[in-house]
This record gives C-alpha cells, structure tokens and sequence, in this order.
C-alpha cells in the first residue's frame, strides 16, 4: 500500500537531455542490482523522454522523438520542457525518512558538540524523549503540517518517492495520530509516500525496565490496529544494543507477518547482531549496517533484502567510521542509499549529498550511488515494478539536474542542483532558461 496521486495531466515531453539515465538494465536481468550492475545506468545522450497520464510511455533520442508520427501530429496538445542540456534521472528514492516530529534537536546538537554522551544529553532535556514529547503534545494537523513542508522539500532536492516512518508517538494514540499525519500529508503531495509503523523505535519512558510489556503491546494492540486502517505498508524495529534485541525483533516481525505488513529494521548501526533468524522474515531492508558479522554477507547476497545505507547519520553524529559500501557490494549484496531524515541523528532531506558521502566516505563510485538512490532504493520498498527507472510504462518520476555530467550530482555537494522534479507526471515547476 502507497500513496501516490494519479495525474491526469497533458502529455509531456522532456527533450534535449544531455545525458538521460536511465538505469534499465541492458541484459533484461530482473531483482536488484548488485556487483558491476550497480554500475550500468544505461544512458543514453541527446535524450528525449515522453510521459503520458503519469506513466512514461517512451525514451530514446530527441531526434528520433522528433520523427515520432504520433508526436509530429500531437505536438499542440504536448507540453515541452527543453532540458537545454541538462541531466535527467529517475526521481531519488529515499527509502528511510523519520519526517513526523515538531522541532529540530539543537540541545542533542550543541551537547554533543562539547562531548557529552547520550545520558547526558538525556539530562539537558534533549534525546528522543523531547521528540516524543513533541509528538504527543501536537496535533494531527499541526503533524501533517510539518510532513508537508519536508515532502516539498525532499521533492525540492530531487526525491518523488519517500518512506516515512512513525516513531515518536510510542503510544498507540500518537502512533496512529503520526501514521495518519503522513496519510494527509502524502494527499497533498504529487510524489508517492510509502508508510512505515516504527512503534518499536524506542522503550518510551512509561514502560522503563519493561520492554517486554511494550513489545507485547506493539505486537498485540499497535499492529493490529494498524493493519486494520491500512496506515502502514511496513513495520519497522530498531534492533541493536540499548534499543530493542534480536528476539524481540523476531516476535515484531512474527506479528506484522500475521497481520499482513511487510517488515524492515534499523541494524547493525551500535553494535552487531547475527542476521539469520531475521531475514527468515524476509525483510524488504536492513538499515544502517555500520557493524555486519562478514558469515551473514552470503546470506544477505542471496537474499532479495537490500543493504540500506544512511551516510549522513555517520556524518552528522561526527564519526570517523562509515559502513564498509565495497565489502557489501563485492559480496553481491544489494545496497541503497537513503537520507534518515530525522531530528536526532540526520537533519538532512538531500539525497545527492548522501551520495556525495558515500562516495567520499563510503568509496562508492558515482554510478554506484546513483543506482542505490534510485532503482535500489525502489526495491528496498518494493516499488521496483514502478519506480526506480526511466522505462515505458513506469510511473513518470524524474528529476532534472543543472549539470551536463551525472557525476556532478555527488560532486558539488552542500549546494542544490535540482533544477525541476516531475511526479507521477505532475512537473514541480519551470526550468530557468
Ligand atoms: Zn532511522
């Protein structure tokens, strides 16, 4: 279940695209990309996509657009947008977001900082808990007020797929009331939100020292009630050391699985814990991934659960260490790049500076972190049938980049290039001239 706005806008042609990335794949080779795959953008130059009632219906070159017959009889009812030599790629994927909170953590910020530890930022009044006290005390439509302007900022940075998690609520009352924020939010958005329940996020502080009683009322009350308004499409777990255990994992899975929601999980981002008895679960993403036992990668590899790593959580927590990108990608395990977007640990909606930190930090190679920022991403929410890629009868989500060379995207980092998005068909504006 996703929320995506179906437009019935006129047809639209993008032309004169310097290098249009496709990212379709020339072997016909379905799944997620993984090894020298991860490489293949499939581009093409002098480029010319055509989009119809939302969904791309061809790509090729602008000459032979132009030869087009039904396009040389309907050119009147197209509207044009001349990319005057600009890149064009697929929309960015941000396949992890925490978008549902009220106020940024600059307590946590400054605290740490000058070297304080989680206590005692918890002390000066920071750390989750002011997150969910946050959340508890808003509204419903003060909540969906605040997701709106992110999703117009992600959309502003060339995201037009976005998961948004829950999380901050840790009640059943906030939880729904932040899962039902994003729902409105996503209504006044053209791009496509794919909901996430994150009520396993933390232990909230009612229930210290009893985690198992939240575990069991997650599993018995939350999802439940979840799944039976359709609110989530996944349940996710923050599982690592200080936050919930492997088997508390297992029983949170074993409870979407029941309730029919797909599962993914916060991993390996604190300390390592074995993966064989979660990807039982088979979950769609494991998230973070700083520390992996090296036995669990051939596991992974031949699994359909991508790797998703959050670079600038490393980045802005100061850490010197980032998840090791090439031992995961020489295993053959498929890895994406999202943003984390939340109040804590990762106050950024940029997906091309996530892909500019994985190349720097994580030697990614460009066309790698681009593949991980679209397709991969894609298949880390199971939205590959429709996202991801610039292939007819995908939906038409692109983004247009004021540069003539793909590797400028990573390159030029902490400035926005995104000169134009179009989602589902709708563009997000004009291209300066
Ligand atoms: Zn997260």
């Amino acid at each position: 279940m996703q929320y995506g706005n179906c437009v019935k806008s006129k047809p639209l042609l993008l032309l004169n695209i310097a290098q249009l990335l496709t990212l379709a794949l020339r072997s016909g080779a379905d799944g997620p990309r993984r090894g020298a795959s991860l490489s293949d953008l499939g581009i093409i130059q002098h480029a010319a996509v055509l989009c119809l009632a939302g969904k791309i219906v061809s790509v090729g070159t602008t000459k032979d657009a132009l030869r087009d017959p039904w396009l040389k009889k309907n050119r009147k009812k197209v509207t044009e947008i001349d990319c005057g030599g600009r890149v064009v790629l697929p929309g960015f994927v941000d396949s992890h977001t925490h978008p549902v909170f009220t106020h940024p953590r600059l307590v946590d910020f400054e605290k740490r900082i000058s070297g304080a530890n989680y206590e005692e930022i918890a002390e000066a009044g920071g750390g989750i808990r002011s997150s969910i006290d946050g959340v508890r005390k808003a509204s419903k439509a003060a909540l969906t007020q605040k997701v709106v302007a992110v999703l117009a900022d992600l959309a502003g940075h060339g995201t037009t797929t976005v998961e948004a998690k829950s999380g901050y609520g840790l009640s059943l009352e906030s939880e729904l009331k932040s899962l039902e924020a994003i729902r409105a939010a996503a209504r006044e958005w053209p791009g496509t939100v794919v909901p996430t329940f994150l009520g396993a996020h933390a232990v909230p502080p009612e229930y210290r020292e009893r985690s198992q009683e939240y575990v069991d009322l997650v599993c018995n009350e939350m999802i439940p009630a979840i799944a039976k308004r359709k609110l989530a499409q996944f349940v996710d777990v923050f599982c690592d050391r200080g936050a919930f255990s492997a088997a508390e994992a297992a029983q949170i899975f074993s409870a979407a699985e029941r309730h029919g929601l797909a599962v993914r999980a916060h991993m390996g981002q604190l300390s390592e814990t074995r993966l064989g008895p979660l990807l039982r679960y088979q979950p769609a993403s494991l998230d973070h991934m700083d520390h992996v036992n090296a036995a669990d990668l051939p596991a992974l590899a031949r699994s359909d659960t991508v790797a998703t790593f959050v670079p600038g959580a490393n980045y802005f927590l100061g850490l010197s260490k980032y998840p090791d990108a090439r031992r995961f990608i020489e295993s053959g395990v498929a890895v994406a790049l999202a943003t984390d977007y939340n109040p804590g640990s990762s106050p950024m909606l940029s997906m091309p500076m996530a892909m500019s930190l994985a190349c720097t930090h994580m030697k990614m190679s460009p066309a790698e972190a681009i593949a991980a920022a679209t397709i991969n991403g894609a298949w880390a929410l199971r939205v590959a049938d429709r996202k991801g890629s610039i292939e007819p009868g995908k939906d038409a989500d692109l983004a247009v980049f004021e540069a003539s060379d793909y590797r400028e995207i990573p390159y030029w980092f902490g400035e926005n290039r995104c000169a134009l998005t179009i989602m589902n068909g709708a563009p997000s504006g004009h291209l300066p001239s």
